[in-house]
């Protein structure tokens, strides 16, 4: 069981994190205006807050992580680290895209930017709390909770339930403005967090957006695409990839871009995009049982 004192102050310090590096996003953008390259300006600045607010939002977790492992009295020994999120490529293709879609609407590019600097931030929570539940002989369980207006995407995501970190490669798909926080429990023959309950997600999932999935539509997510992975551009390439991964260590990374090849080639979702996933999960999941050595 995960303590909800100790759960409640790491939520409060990563939306803290969040928040922060929205308002220097909102900061930044009307720094830049007098810039004589805006977009270069931007894009240095954005770079940096991701840098910033996404590196205090790993420590947050790392100290979260530290806490709940002493908590749960395990022995085996294992140090614990931060694990920054690999999205410095992705951000230069944002604040481009930012600026062509808000046509000088700085306010529109401002919302824009804060809400993609956010999910950054939190993608290197997710980050540490993976790689570290991945090492860790201890062998936590980890799951993402839906925050209390999280939308269908992450309540889906949310339905899961606590898992070995191996089988949440899609979890990590994270959308601008996400709240959702990542958690780990040591307990992982009966893992638990008040007021978070799987079950219940499931049985709503289950009942209303299983099948309807296919037909959905982010209210942002539309048209917008991530960019191509250099060298990943058919299902097979995706396969080959991660049914290629080096080491243990690549197993996180590697997932991440396939997951980014497939959502540039098939969108975010749909069921072309649902059936290529599962595809390609499926060889991922070959591979990392092959470099566990199970
Ligand atoms: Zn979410």
């Amino acid at each position: 069981m995960v303590d909800s004192g100790l759960y409640d102050a790491y939520k409060a310090a990563l939306s803290g994190c969040s928040d922060s590096s929205a308002r220097a996003v909102m900061v930044l953008v009307e720094k830049c205006q007098g810039a004589a390259d805006f977009e270069k300006a931007l894009e240095e600045g954005y770079a940096a807050i991701v840098k910033t607010f996404g590196s205090a939002a790993a420590q947050v977790a790392l100290e979260f992580y530290v806490s709940l492992r002493e908590a749960s009295g395990v022995s085996a020994p294992y140090e614990p680290k931060a694990y920054p999120a690999d999205v410095g490529n992705l951000l230069p293709y944002e604040v481009a895209q930012a600026v062509a879609s808000t046509l000088g609407d700085s306010a529109k590019l401002a919302d824009l930017l804060a809400a993609k600097s956010t999910q950054h931030v939190l993608e290197h929570a997710d980050q540490t709390v993976y790689s570290n539940a991945l090492r860790d002989p201890a062998r936590p369980k980890w799951a993402i909770v839906p925050n209390p207006s999280a939308c269908d995407w992450c309540l889906m995501l949310g339905s899961r339930g606590f898992e070995y970190a191996r089988e949440s490669t899609a979890k990590s798909a994270r959308h601008a403005n996400c709240r959702c926080t990542p958690v780990v429990d040591f307990d992982a023959s009966n893992p638990a967090l008040d007021g978070y309950d799987p079950d219940a997600l499931y049985d709503y999932y289950s009942e209303h957006l299983k099948g309807k999935w296919g037909g959905r539509r982010s209210g942002s997510g539309g048209g917008k695409r991530p960019p191509a992975v250099e060298g990943l551009s058919s299902i097979a390439d995706v396969k080959r990839y991660v049914s290629e991964t080096p080491t243990l260590d690549d197993v996180h990374e590697r997932n991440q871009k396939a997951v980014q090849a497939l959502k540039h080639m098939f969108g975010n979702d749909g069921e072309a995009y649902e059936k290529a996933f599962r595809a390609v999960s499926a060889s991922a999941k070959r591979r990392y049982r092959e470099l566990a050595g199970e």
